[in-house]
């Protein structure tokens, strides 16, 4: 301190994979001032309106304070005693993939560590999903399909060095409004072109230099129809393509494809291909508009194919770009805190990456294939397969598709457990133990942004009544369950360092996530750890991709053969309406921390759905009517906002609020929960509903 002002701290912000750096001040009275941190690469000092109100949402009422068992406040002994009883008795009568953890992007990464590390090591189960699945799965299989690892090959540097930015299922101006705003910043020094490729005219449009306003689900037919046209006009990059395997077979699929499927003028196709192939750095950002789809993991290969194509990957302005939902999505995938990952962007399925990560964890049991992913984790806790069901730090009663299915599921499992910072999240009310958990600002630990840059959250404020770091919950329940050596955890630090140990065996494997040079980092050398991206190692630096080395076994890159496949429910008589659902600008996951910010919930204070003026008027809806909307799933009453900015036959309503009682605003419910074959994830964009004056 300074004259007795508390200095400021440096930290990171809770909410988007941006990953802002913020400087904090305890303001003496349990409050802090916040301002963003000048020094910090990801954001340069800004912050958007949710980092802002971040000191607005400290508020306490509804916190957790003390552990409960069947809603009495009990002490961590008995609670911690009963979730190790309860999970080691599942495990010995009913086997290892008879228990689930579910946990949450907001996480740490040292938190997912040990619950990877306990899940998959100790208790022997790949089931330990995480709400990452409904973020960027399809990313990380198309990544891999592609280059052989989940990489993402840029950084936000090149956002600023490119010439053309391709925007795809992507409101970036609202979910990742920090960089939207270093585009514009450099789209105004440099004249960078933006093009914008989305259903929904959005606030991303503002200032693009087309919109592709295409039809759902038809991505991989532009994309398809641009590999062609690159081709044709002789822009594929025949030194590059050395390194890429795969050409013949896409380019048949590409040409093969009917771009007519996609609803865009043939000229609009064209002007968009022709200003690809003349500009020779392009960044594509893509989002959930195209993970969050029954065909995912292609719309992400068709992107990635044209990049790989005509060499724009590996280059500054150049690659493909996918922006993580989640401030520690990234953070999630590099521990392996997925059903279908090992650690360190190693393989369950390789008997080598599993023996080495066995042997180091000293464990006694590993899987040897992948578990339940989300959907299917809590279609096993509703049919009584699973017999215990640890949820952290997410609400799946509101956000997982077919919400309601859902919410019955979480009721009937035998025994489950939610660690979370307060008691009313429409989740929480369904456990049978829950846990109080340090919030944000009160707990030590690190997150990794969308371009691999990791940054400490620091703990600024103590946490209140019983709260602990989830690390520490944990570790103590692997203790409790008797691997008391493999938990003895003291500190984040000491997790941290054997994450960054851990994955010098991936580098040693040749893969790419490997900070083993942080490994050796004293407890004040992680107290003061100053934002860095990976890889982290004296094997290799530099850019990725950059060298044309990939990470399939013949060291070369792969372009699949991908066919646009229509979402899974076309409308009907009874549904005709094509439901998406997404974020706005000032409100994060179901509110449990934005709604306390008067500024933030003065934004867009009630629910709403997007519907065409043409459709409203064919039902008779006017400005601010009530709507009802039904699927095969469930109903919900949301306010009808009239507007051009959805197509016809399309309606959009935001994904953030909740409600105990059906029809509800909880849009989840109404959504299907159809996956994408390849990475599971369900598509959260093109459900079927039907609308009609409440
Ligand atoms: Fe936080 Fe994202 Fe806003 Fe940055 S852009 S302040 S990380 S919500």
């Amino acid at each position: 301190t300074a004259g007795g002002t508390p200095a400021e701290v440096r930290s990171a912000c809770p909410y988007c994979g941006t990953g802002c750096g913020l400087l904090l001040r305890p303001d003496g009275q349990g409050g802090l001032e916040v301002r963003g941190d000048p020094d910090h690469p990801a954001n340069r000092g800004r912050l958007c309106s949710k980092g802002l109100a971040l000191g607005e949402t400290l508020g306490q009422e509804g916190r957790l304070l003390a552990p409960q068992v069947n809603g009495r406040d009990t002490g961590w002994d008995s609670a911690l005693d009963l979730v190790a009883a309860r999970f080691r008795q599942a495990v010995e009568q009913h086997g290892p993939d008879s228990v689930g953890f579910y946990l949450s992007g907001q996480m740490l990464t040292e938190d997912y560590y040990v619950a990877n590390k306990l899940m998959k090591g100790f208790i022997g189960s790949a089931n330990i999903d995480t709400n990452s699945r409904l973020c960027m799965a399809s990313t990380v299989a198309g990544h891999k399909r592609a280059f052989g690892t989940d990489t993402v090959p840029g950084t936000y540097e090149d956002l600023e060095e490119a010439d053309l930015i391709v925007l795809v299922g992507s409101n970036l101006a609202w979910c990742h409004p920090v960089l939207h705003q270093r585009i514009l910043a450099a789209r105004a020094a440099r004249g960078t072109k933006l093009v914008v490729i989305d259903p929904r005219r959005t606030a991303s449009c503002d200032q693009a230099d087309m919109h592709l306003k295409l039809r759902a689900g038809s991505d991989v037919a532009l994309f398809n129809r641009l590999l062609a046209a690159l081709y044709e006009g002789g822009a594929l990059d025949a030194d590059y393509l050395r390194h890429v395997e795969g050409l013949g077979a896409a380019l048949e699929a590409a040409f093969a494809a009917d771009a007519a499927v996609t609803g865009l003028e043939a000229t609009e196709i064209a002007e968009f291909c022709d200003l690809w192939r003349r500009t020779g750095k392009v960044v594509t950002v893509f989002s959930q508009g195209v993970n969050q789809s029954s065909s995912g993991t292609d719309k992400v290969n068709a992107i990635l194919n044209c990049h790989l194509a005509t060499g724009r990957i590996g280059k500054p302005g150049c690659g493909p770009f996918s922006v993580t939902g989640q401030p520690n999505a990234m953070g999630g995938r590099e521990v392996g805190g997925l059903a279908n990952m090992l650690a360190c962007h190693m393989d369950l399925e390789n008997a080598r990456h599993r023996a080495a990560v066995q042997d180091f964890w000293g464990a006694p049991a590993m899987p040897d294939r992948a578990g339940l992913k989300a959907v299917d984790l809590f279609r096993a806790a509703g049919d009584g397969r699973l017999k215990a069901l640890w949820i952290i730090h997410t609400n799946p009663a509101v956000t997982m598709p077919e919400a309601d299915a859902v919410r019955a599921a979480i009721k009937a499992c035998d025994f489950t457990v939610v660690s979370d910072i307060t008691a009313a999240t429409d989740t929480a009310r369904l456990a049978d133990v829950l846990l109080p958990a340090a919030a944000w600002a009160e707990k030590d630990g690190t997150v990794t942004n969308s371009d691999r840059t990791i940054s400490r959250q620091r703990a600024v404020l103590p946490p209140p009544g019983q709260a602990r770091a989830d690390w520490d919950i944990l570790a103590d329940v692997g203790r409790r369950m008797g691997w008391a050596a493999a938990f003895d955890y003291q500190s984040p630090a000491q997790i941290f360092r054997e994450h960054a140990a851990l994955s010098g065996l991936a580098g040693r494997f040749g893969l790419d996530f490997d900070i083993s040079g942080l490994s050796g980092l004293s407890d004040a050398g992680y107290d003061g750890l100053a934002p860095v991206r990976w890889p982290v190692s004296r094997r290799r630096g530099g850019r990725f991709f950059a060298d044309g080395r990939f990470y399939h076994p013949d060291g070369k890159a792969r372009m699949l053969p991908v066919r646009c496949q229509p979402p899974a429910a076309a409308p009907d008589r009874e549904f005709p309406f094509r439901l998406n659902t997404g974020r706005i600008r000032d409100q994060w996951h179901t509110m449990t921390r934005t709604a306390q910010s008067p500024r933030l919930s003065g934004h867009l204070g009630e629910p709403f759905a997007d519907i065409h003026p043409d459709d409203a008027a064919k039902l008779g809806i006017k400005p601010a009517d009530l709507l009802r909307l039904r699927s095969p799933h469930g109903q919900a009453i949301l306010r009808a906002r009239i507007t051009a900015d959805v197509q016809p036959g399309d309606l959009f309503v935001p994904i953030h609020w909740t409600g105990e009682t059906a029809p509800s605003a909880r849009i989840a419910s109404l959504v299907a929960a159809v996956t994408d074959p390849v990475s599971g994830q369900p598509d959260s964009k093109a459900s079927v509903a039907a609308a009609e004056c409440f």
